[in-house]
């Protein structure tokens, strides 16, 4: 159908999707989008700090457990579909297999929003060293590769075209904990969505979350402020030029 909106939200591990932009994709389904989720992770890094077993078998336990919170998590906030692409928590590059296959999802999915990590850090203010885990900043300079130009041309990864997957171009691209943040969408009707699919991956944060719980109300709060809104979530929004004037 042609007014169908569609999100793609494309994040590297379990949980990114409801801390980074939870109650914007819960707001997009109220106004009646289809949001779809792809994790590029197992997520099998997330067992516990003092864990004495690490192992493949310990890691496939982990792993199945986080699938399990994220789809629990997409539920609640109304998610259509989730994917995982099964790389290895922690070891994800900008590969180019890395950007052939989100040109893949991009192309399967075909959504006029995309919402994706930042490629970059933010230095001012400094912001804790958790905010940018390196799979975050490898999953957001992929999928800014996968946009423009591999997904809308078709003489990129030509063995997809094989596949019927025709060249998409995407409209918008909200980037998450980008340096400059443009853009704010009103959450507060959706806050407490987010943090119920937030609480949905208790192995994450267990008898932690009511701190985290303070920690997100906080700052949807301030970043509600600075936009005349009870809550928010704030984003690089960036227009994707449509059509292109000029030759890829
Ligand atoms: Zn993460």
């Amino acid at each position: 159908m042609q007014d169908e909106r569609r999100a793609l939200v494309i994040v590297a591990h379990p949980d990114d999707m409801e801390i980074g932009c939870g109650g914007t994709v819960a707001w997009w389904v109220d106004e009646g989008w289809t949001v779809d989720l792809v994790v590029v992770t197992e997520g099998g890094s997330g067992g516990p700090d003092d864990a004495e077993d690490a192992s493949p078998e310990a890691r496939r336990r982990i792993s199945e457990i986080r699938k399990a919170e994220q789809r629990e998590g997409a539920r609640i906030l109304g998610v259509r579909t989730v994917e995982f692409l099964d790389y290895p928590d922690g070891c994800v590059e900008p590969t180019l297999g890395l950007r052939r296959d989100l040109v893949r999802v991009l192309r399967k999915y075909r959504p006029q929003v995309l919402v994706i990590p930042s490629p970059d850090r933010s230095w001012s203010p400094a912001y804790q060293v958790g905010r940018y885990h390196p799979d975050h900043l490898a999953v957001g300079q992929a999928a800014l590769a996968a946009v423009y130009p591999a997904a809308g041309n078709a003489w990129d990864f030509p063995e997809l075209l094989e596949e019927r997957l025709r060249p998409h171009q995407v409209q918008e691209i909200y980037v998450i904990n980008a340096p400059v943040l443009n853009h704010a969408v009103d959450i507060t009707t959706t806050l407490d969505r987010k943090l119920a699919a937030l609480k949905a991956h208790r192995s994450q944060f267990g008898d932690r979350f009511a701190l985290l719980e303070r920690w997100l109300r906080q700052a949807a709060m301030e970043r509600g402020v600075r936009h005349g809104m009870q809550y928010a979530e704030e984003f690089h929004r960036i227009r994707v030029r449509e059509p292109f004037p000029f030759r890829r």
